[in-house]
């Protein structure tokens, strides 16, 4: 059931558990996460890249490519489809081509610009009946070089950003996207308790979920995280499981050079990756 994020993360904020977003790149990534959804009764958010979007063709072929799924493979759990780091122009691509929801990332700007446009697509988004995630404070990641700790966003921004009518805030809280390297020093927990004090039943988002441990997890769903984004680890597992058929020369064997079996391994770890985040994020049975 195609839906918004918005009901799905006040649930998940009131409940103390969060939501998993799980970004797609082609069919076998969609419909593994749509499978381990209903099959684990969870709501989930599809996360679109601009850049996954672009190499699928575009937005309406996401769009069209999961809303056959959900009818086709009876899906029957909220899914969002969730535009991931959009810039303002993907933004307005993604609300044309039907998705439900979106993230502007308007960290770069300086804050009244961002303020602006984010009122701008508050309101549209309020008409088309879609959520809406801001971000304050950017979340670094391996492109911006080895950063020890990510940057942390400041609570009054994001105060400020909450009270425009968003349904979900990502704030930098040391989080970073990719793998984390060896002196990364963890959370801030700190800045968490602070935005989470200002801004009240406003759901929170972390980033960079990958490689983050599992006691940090738990502990920032307790203050407040309610979505958590979830991209790396399943690239890792499917590279992991996919290098496992070819090197064992199982693609040598029989019809295995068949992509249906040359990409069901890689699949398969997908689907074991989004249940494990699913049972550790406490969304199993919310549906
Ligand atoms: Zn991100």
């Amino acid at each position: 059931m195609l839906v918004s994020a918005k009901e799905m993360l006040q649930k998940a904020k009131a409940g103390h558990y969060a939501v998993g977003q799980f970004n797609i790149n082609n069919l076998e990534w969609t419909k593994a996460i749509l499978l381990t959804a209903q099959e684990n009764n969870s709501p989930v958010i599809l996360g679109v890249s601009e850049g996954a979007g672009k190499y699928m063709t575009g937005f309406k072929t996401v769009v069209g490519m999961v809303k056959g799924m959900l009818e086709e493979l009876n899906i029957t759990v909220p899914v969002a489809i969730h535009l991931d780091h959009g810039s303002y122009e993907g933004c307005m691509k993604c609300i044309e081509a039907g998705f439900s929801s979106i993230m502007f990332d308007g960290s770069h700007y300086p804050i009244e610009e961002n303020v602006a446009k984010t009122k701008e697509l508050v309101a549209i988004c309020a008409e088309k009946g879609m959520s809406l995630e801001a971000e304050v404070g950017s979340i670094g990641g391996e492109e911006d070089g080895v950063v020890g700790r990510g940057e942390c966003a400041d609570p009054n921004e994001c105060k400020a950003i909450a009270d425009l009518g968003v349904d979900m805030l990502a704030a930098g809280i040391g989080n970073i996207h990719g793998k984390y390297p060896a002196n990364w020093e963890g959370l801030s927990f700190e800045t968490l308790d602070a935005i989470q004090q200002l801004t009240g039943d406003m759901p929170l988002v972390l980033h960079g979920g990958t490689g983050i441990p599992e006691d940090m997890i738990k502990k920032a769903i307790d203050l407040g995280v309610a979505k958590i984004n979830v991209n790396t680890e399943c690239q890792l597992s499917f590279a992991a499981a996919t290098r496992e058929y070819i090197e064992a020369g199982k693609d040598l064997q029989g019809k295995g050079f068949d992509p249906r079996k040359l990409l069901a391994p890689g699949f398969e770890a997908i689907k074991a990756t989004v249940k494990e985040k699913m049972e550790l994020f406490g969304s199993v049975n919310k549906a």
